[in-house]
């Protein structure tokens, strides 16, 4: 798990389908890099806020009004599709640390078969492709 991979509103973009695509695949269509890579800003957040826009935070928990509606809602969205939340993924970096929350993803996703990644969206090892529900 790496912390570049960890987006601005709490997303690790190591668990994402369209990441595990890029590490697959990287030159096709409709993969990504992860939303720093190249200042991607990802999903709903991506231009609708100025204050990340501008780099004014690096992640949603510093700003004064964490978290917001708009944050409130892509979260609501998330818990209900994928049962992961980033409000609470951005609550438990405030209050252990990067290096805390990086070592808690590797266990929690990481595929009980092969060691691989489970992918959030999917709930498949992107390695050896078995169904986990454990992770989610
Ligand atoms: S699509 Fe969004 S969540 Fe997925 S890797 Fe890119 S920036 Fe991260
Ligand atoms: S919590 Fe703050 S920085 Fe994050 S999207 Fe909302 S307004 Fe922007
Ligand atoms: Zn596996």
């Amino acid at each position: 798990m790496n912390p570049r991979l960890i987006a601005p509103c709490g997303m690790n973009c190591a668990l994402c389908s369209k990441y595990l695509a890029w590490l697959a695949h990287p030159g096709r269509p409709a993969v990504c890099e992860g939303c720093r890579a190249k200042d991607k800003r990802c999903s709903a957040l991506k231009t609708a806020c100025r204050r990340l826009r501008n780099h004014e935070v690096e992640f949603c928990f510093e700003c004064a009004d964490f978290p917001c509606d708009r944050l409130e809602r892509l979260d609501r969205r998330s818990r209900e599709q994928y049962g992961m939340s980033m409000i609470n993924n951005l609550r438990r970096i405030r209050a252990n640390g990067m290096a805390w929350f990086l070592e808690e993803q590797e266990r929690r996703w990481r595929c009980t078969r092969c060691g691989g990644t489970v992918c959030v969206h999917t709930g498949r090892c992107s390695s050896c492709n078995t169904g986990h529900t454990r992770g989610r």
